[in-house]
């Protein structure tokens, strides 16, 4: 296949725009500081190679007192004993000024992660609706009673914030996935450690001075930049840290949970996935096709949610695999800056590696390879893309129909039964998402009551929304985020038990 076959988008020269070079530094006790060693490092475009910001390494030291600041500003009700209405308001201005901001914090959201700059505005506005939909729970945080124990007893069951929290995020979704955790963390009354990816600290930094901007008690939020070791280390093994709450890979989730078992932290943890798509021979298949392509290369793939694994019936497999090869054409993939780009850059040259071995890999053990399955340089952009790429007969035990590829990549599998279809979604170790696409609604209530996943799609694909929550089940997490369940797991529930009247002796 040529390349001239797909929809290449080259650089422009909005490509080579003048955005100014960020210094980043940490925000800690509400003061903008530099690393104690002095020491930084760069990030560079994945889709140019020019210098996009120059980061603070933090060490031992900026999460030792970052943790610290949030321990002071917990334990003295700064934030905790104000009324939930107040914080409420809070969150409301903070969205406020991100939908202000929405430009600037899209376009080092593209500069930093490659993504295509008009996903990247529209992701901005959507973690804006995240902080408004959080501040709604801040004026909701409702316990129980229990009037029923005899007249001499009444019970009372109250939430209270679980107290200092550390927030890891990753660099895929940077801005969306801290607007998934912060928000509700402070809704319901904790402080917060905020890490983001070294790859993408830029727009967490820029949050940080929103947060500031309308008024946030020093303390409260605090971000320390730089890498997992050692400062996501310290911020999941410290004392005064009360729970963790992680997005990223399953392979550090282990080893957070392994970390925080010393001193049994609450652990909430949003971990990858290897998510189905199951076609059944009665599904509008140009409807299934389209959301295949979408829910494959959106992010250039590079999702916890992409829907890299389709599961078709045989009798319709070949007229799936045309219409689906037919689209990938069509998809404009290349320089991110362009606002017809939906298929940005590929975050760094080691990742684009990892992708090209999956794909390689697949094709030695006897996969078909339908379109793309290389990278491809792009004119007047100096960056790692990789072309759309549809693999097709591939095998369950093959490593790309069960590792998560995180590439602008789709592997299809065939069935003939229900019953098999199933088997091979539930045969993944993960458990984030699933899809089915049928006319016949018995045939998508029975795959969603059947499947084992957290979030489950029928006739559609990744859609979301601020009011449902979202996690996943065996190795793509624990808890969720989202919905009522986004703040209930910043709370903690203690039982209050009051004796009325003094009607009776206690024992003797
Ligand atoms: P990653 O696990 O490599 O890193 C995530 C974060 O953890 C980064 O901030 C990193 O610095 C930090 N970290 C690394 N080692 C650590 C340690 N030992 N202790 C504490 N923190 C540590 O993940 P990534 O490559 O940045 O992101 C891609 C992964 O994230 C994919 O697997 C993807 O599926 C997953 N993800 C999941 C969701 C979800 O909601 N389920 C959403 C987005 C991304």
């Amino acid at each position: 296949m040529s390349t001239h076959d797909l929809t290449l988008i080259a650089g422009s020269a909005a490509t080579n725009n003048e955005a100014q070079v960020l210094s980043l530094r940490h925000l800690i006790d509400g003061e903008w500081v530099s690393s104690a060693s002095g020491e930084t490092f760069e990030r560079r475009s994945p889709s140019t190679g020019q210098l996009v910001s120059s980061v603070a390494k933090g060490g031992m030291a900026e999460a030792e007192q970052a943790i610290a600041a949030a321990r002071r500003a917990f334990d003295d009700g700064r934030w905790s004993d104000i009324p939930g209405a107040d914080r409420a308001k809070f969150l409301n201005k903070v969205a406020d000024l991100i939908d202000e901001n929405r430009a600037r914090i899209a376009l080092y959201e593209t500069l930093e992660s490659g993504k295509p700059i008009a996903q990247a505005e529209a992701e901005i506005q959507g973690a804006a609706d995240i902080w408004r939909y959080a501040a709604t729970l801040a004026w909701n945080i409702r316990g129980d009673s229990q009037n029923a124990l005899g007249p001499d007893m009444l019970g009372m069951v109250l939430k209270e914030p679980i107290g200092v929290v550390s927030l890891i995020t990753p660099w895929n979704f940077p801005f969306l996935i801290i607007s998934q955790k912060l928000p509700f963390a402070l809704a319901a009354g904790c402080t917060a450690v905020v890490k983001p990816s070294e790859m993408t600290s830029a727009t967490t930094v820029i949050l940080g001075e929103l947060l500031v901007e309308a008024g946030l008690p020093a303390g409260v939020a605090n971000i320390v930049l730089g890498y997992g070791d050692p400062i996501g280390a310290m911020m999941t093994t410290h004392p005064d840290v009360d729970m963790v709450s992680f997005t990223g890979s399953t392979a550090v989730g282990k080893a957070i949970v392994a970390a925080t078992a010393k001193t049994l932290k609450k652990v909430s943890l949003e971990l990858g996935g290897k998510n189905p798509q199951v076609i059944f021979p009665d599904a509008d298949l140009d409807q299934a096709a389209d959301a295949i392509v979408f829910g494959v290369y959106f992010n250039a793939g590079e999702c916890c949610n992409s829907g890299s694994r389709i599961i078709v019936h045989e009798d319709v497999a070949d007229a799936l695999n045309d219409k689906v090869v037919a689209l990938s054409r069509k998809v404009p993939f290349g320089d991110p800056l362009n606002r017809e780009t939906k298929v940005g850059a590929i975050i760094s040259p080691e990742h684009q590696s990892k992708i090209d071995g999956y794909v390689k890999g697949a094709a030695r053990e006897g996969a078909e390879v339908l379109l793309g399955g290389a990278a491809i340089e792009l004119d007047g952009l100096d960056g790692q893309f990789y072309q759309p790429t549809v693999v097709a007969s591939v095998t369950p035990e093959m490593a790309i129909a069960n590792e998560e590829v995180f590439g602008p990549v789709l592997s299809v599998l065939t069935f003939k039964t229900f019953e098999e279809a199933i088997a091979l979604v539930n045969g993944a170790s993960y458990g984030l998402s699933a899809g089915v696409w049928s006319e016949n609604v018995h045939t998508c209530l029975e795959f969603a009551r059947k499947a084992q996943a957290g979030t489950v799609w029928t006739n559609t694909w990744m859609d979301g929304f601020p009011e449902l929550p979202f996690g996943g089940v065996k190795e793509s997490g624990l808890g969720r985020e989202l919905g009522h369940n986004g703040i209930d797991e910043f709370l903690e529930t203690k039982t209050v038990q009051m004796r009325i009247g003094k009607t009776r002796q206690m024992w003797v």
